[in-house]
């Protein structure tokens, strides 16, 4: 058997989320017609603590259609230069969407540094791109986000300067879970939220977007557009509700069998990044050579990381289809590997 830790999107639904998929009720989610699809956005409307949610095929597609609700053609926003949106969904919203991302290097914490982010403000005039929206990522490569860092750079921009605040939530309950904190208080600092569904909650397929009354309805047209209006989508709405029921508190087996793994790999002399697991990640760095050896020689034991990401590190992710049997399968392939 091979045991998959690339990512926290190679789960494989269960009996009991097939099942429930199978019996879902549906209708035609265009006419708002899906019990299973308004079921599932009520819920995650309220957990996120804001008035409306919807549902949405693709994390990438959540955060785009985000950023044309909340921007005009021309307007630039504000993200990390290392954030989801701005380096992996191949510049959809400056493609499809006409507007200008300001990226901005992170700090180690994951932060962007707020007088970075004052001073890449555009205000309205005719030579530039006035900047009408920020987008912040938590967890960031597995990374909690400092809270009160959230609610202050959030409230500046805000009241200050006038703009949105977007938050790509891909892994937000990760987050909440890690640090005991009720997911809406972690939404509470921003206009709109997108949360996967298909990362370590272990949909098949799915995301959703978060935010006030007026904003969704802006977003359902643009997934319109985009061509994410699904029909009897409650087949797949049935499969999110099904982990926002029971696949949040697991969550935390994510994260002790990670720190479990990270504490092994750094005993055998292995360099984890802030030598420690990242709620459900690790991240190991070394040299290219070294890294890419590792990875081959567990590919050819039937375990499989992920090279080729940020910098020169290798990706370990933890998620629901790793037990801890599989765990110990991955900790004696460390144990006996050898090095030179
Ligand atoms: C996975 C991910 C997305 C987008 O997800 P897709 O469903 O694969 O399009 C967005 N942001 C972050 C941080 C992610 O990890």
């Amino acid at each position: 058997m091979i045991i998959d830790l690339r990512s926290d999107t190679v789960t494989q639904p269960c009996e009991k989320m097939r099942q429930a998929m199978s019996m879902a009720k549906v209708g035609d989610d265009v006419y708002e017609d899906d019990p299973t699809v308004n079921l599932l956005q009520e819920k995650a409307a309220t957990l996120s603590g804001k008035e409306a949610a919807l549902f949405m095929p693709t994390g990438t597609q959540s955060n785009l259609v985000a950023i044309l609700a909340h921007c005009q053609r021309g307007d630039s926003f504000i993200v990390g230069e290392h954030a989801h949106i701005y380096q992996y969904e191949a510049g959809g919203s400056a493609v499809l969407g006409g507007t200008l991302p300001k990226p901005i290097i992170e700090n180690e914490d994951g932060t962007l540094p707020l007088e970075k982010v004052l001073a890449s403000i555009k205000p309205k005039d005719i030579h530039f791109a006035p900047t009408t929206l920020l987008c912040l990522e938590n967890t960031f490569n597995g990374k909690v986000i400092d809270l009160g860092y959230q609610e202050t750079v959030c409230q500046t921009v805000r009241k200050k300067h006038g703009l949105k605040v977007h938050l790509d939530g891909a892994r937000l309950f990760n987050a909440s879970i890690a640090t005991n904190t009720e997911l809406k208080k972690l939404t509470a600092p921003y206009d709109s939220v997108s949360l996967c569904l298909s990362k370590g909650l272990g949909a098949p397929v799915g995301s959703v977007l978060c935010g006030n009354t007026d904003f969704i309805s802006r977003a359902k047209a643009w997934r319109k557009m985009l061509g994410g209006g699904m029909r009897q989508s409650g087949v797949l709405a049935a499969a999110g509700l099904f982990c926002l029921e029971h696949n949040i508190n697991r969550l935390k087996e994510d994260h002790d069998r990670a720190s479990t793994l990270a504490e092994c790999l750094i005993n055998l002399g292995w360099q984890v990044k802030d030598n420690q697991a990242q709620t459900n990640m690790i991240f190991i760095n070394d040299s290219e050579q070294t890294l890419i050896k590792l990875n081959e020689t567990m590919k050819s034991n039937k375990i499989l990381l992920s090279y080729g990401g940020a910098g020169n590190s290798l990706r370990i992710v933890l998620h629901k289809d790793i037990t801890d049997e599989g765990l110990n399968t991955v900790i004696n392939a460390f144990n006996t590997y050898q090095r030179n």
